[in-house]
């Protein structure tokens, strides 16, 4: 079992709001578009994860479990 993000790159407005929540797993580029830094966190990174997912405004992550 590992998680993965996945992000829906037509719903993101590079506003930043996930990395703020977890910056060891989220950068909006100079260009307004955003890098996972880790697209497959370890689950310590879960809770950080899950706050960012929930604190971005267009529903433009989600966390899949693989
Ligand atoms: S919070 Fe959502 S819209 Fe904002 S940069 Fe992150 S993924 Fe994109």
């Amino acid at each position: 079992m590992g998680l993965r993000i996945e992000l829906d790159e037509s719903k993101c407005s590079g506003l930043g709001l996930c990395e703020a929540e977890a910056p060891e797993l989220f950068e909006v580029r100079d260009d307004g578009s955003l890098d996972i830094l880790d697209a497959t966190p370890s689950d310590e990174h879960r809770a950080a994860c899950e706050a960012a997912i929930a604190s971005c405004p267009t529903e433009a992550l989600r966390l899949v479990e693989s």
